[in-house]
């Protein structure tokens, strides 16, 4: 297939063509939170001003509220190669997601004596719920340690997991390296043991053709907003006989179908997970803007971000002082590095003068910062819509303020 045309595509997301501080804005702030496409809020739009009722049996216009809900969930499972729609579970984000199954896993999996088994490479939305749900129930929370190049230690993974070993949590793509981790091999070592998993996909789902089935795991939670969506949109995918046999995590409107004061009947899949109104108007307008990407093709954008992010890393480590985390490993469009000599929130602040949208701290990432060698880092992090001439605009002003230093 041809090369993306960015010049083109670029013309599709509005906020690429506002500047910042006086100038041309530089965006690459994706992994935090990714541009929309005109055709997502078009559908923010008219579904408000022409479609908007509650998603519910009952009248006409609440029929049809039900009907594009439920196509944008078919939508996810295509997106991610699930077998069912019903797979699905809308949530407000990747975070509400992975707190849905740490606490239906509380509920129901965990009591003193239990280990959960994520890693030192963990977002905290990955890493805290899981903390939260050991602590609740006397369970004991263990992690897989990183190397210092950024690769999950799979011997010690192995070692790790124990009879006791209720569930693997562990990211699909790290927030602060963009290394791609060996979902499927790590799935394929739980599963001998009999011990489910859950992957976290925030950061792959934009970037990389992800096929739960092909992965194998039982779990797999993603986000919205980093995906051209609405700010508060994301999915816990679930294999149907997973998501049946766990408890309900949230009780209220729409997921129970009988009531009574001794115990509720829950709905089947995917309502039962559903509690209240859901994000309906974020789901729908969701929709066009996984068309957009699935339009341009998983594989495709994965190549054009590769070629990218390689680009960006030389220019960068060309610069004397600069050290890229885990450059050496299988990565994505994410880029997190320091300079020497340069506090990185300085760094974020001078970028930021000069147009250039990036993020610095502790990433949501403190224990992997620790084991990569550093506390805080600057992120960059690309998509399809950036460009060369942007990579370069980054490397020339890491360049003169690394001088200046
Ligand atoms: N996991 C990872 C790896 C992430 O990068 C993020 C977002 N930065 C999340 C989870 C949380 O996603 P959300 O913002 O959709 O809650």
């Amino acid at each position: 297939k041809a090369a993306l045309e960015v010049e083109r595509i670029r013309q599709d997301f509005p906020m690429l063509h506002r500047r910042m501080n006086g100038l041309p804005l530089v965006y690459l702030d994706n992994a935090a939170t990714s541009q929309k496409p005109q055709a997502m809020i078009e559908r923010l739009r008219s579904l408000y001003a022409e479609e908007y009722a509650k998603v519910e049996e009952g009248h006409s216009l609440s029929q049809h509220a039900t009907k594009v809900f439920e196509e944008v969930r078919a939508k996810v499972a295509r997106l991610i190669h699930a077998a069912e729609p019903r797979e699905i579970i809308f949530t407000r984000g990747c975070t509400e997601a992975l707190n849905l199954i740490s606490r239906a896993f509380e509920r129901s999996r965990l009591g003193p004596g239990d280990e959960v088994l994520i890693t030192l490479a963990e977002h905290a939305s990955n890493f805290i719920p899981w903390q939260m749900a050991c602590e609740d129930s006397g369970a004991t929370l263990k992690a897989v340690p990183v190397t210092p190049s950024g690769e999950l230690d799979l011997e010690r993974f192995e070692q790790l997991l124990g009879p006791r070993t209720r569930i693997v949590a562990v990211s699909h793509v790290s927030n602060v390296t963009g290394t791609i981790y060996p979902v499927k091999r790590i799935t394929e070592m739980a599963h001998a043991r009999g011990i489910p998993v859950l992957v976290d996909g925030a950061q792959a789902v934009p970037h990389l053709p992800v096929d739960v089935r092909d992965i194998g795991c039982d779990f797999y939670a993603g986000s919205g907003h980093k995906m051209g969506g609405p700010s508060s949109v994301g999915f816990l995918y679930g294999i149907a006989s997973k998501l049946e046999e766990l408890p309900v995590a949230d009780g209220g409107s729409t997921m129970a179908e009988t009531v009574s004061l001794e115990k509720i009947q829950p709905k089947p899949l995917p309502h039962k997970y559903e509690a209240g109104e859901p994000c309906f108007g974020e789901a729908v307008a969701w929709g066009p803007a996984i068309d957009y990407w699935m339009d341009l093709g998983m594989e495709r954008i994965a190549a054009y971000e590769k070629e990218l992010t390689a680009y960006a890393t030389g220019k960068l480590l060309a610069i004397p002082g600069v050290r890229v985390l885990g450059a050496e490993t299988e990565r994505i469009s994410v880029l997190s590095f320091t300079v020497q000599g340069v506090p990185p929130k300085e760094l974020e602040k001078e970028l930021d003068r000069r147009g250039i949208a990036v993020r610095a701290g502790e990433l949501d990432a403190e224990p992997l910062l620790k084991a990569l060698g550093t506390d805080m880092a600057v992120r960059a992090s690309f998509l399809f819509y950036n460009t060369r001439e942007e990579a370069d605009a980054l490397a020339e002003a890491v360049a003169e303020l690394a001088r200046l230093h």
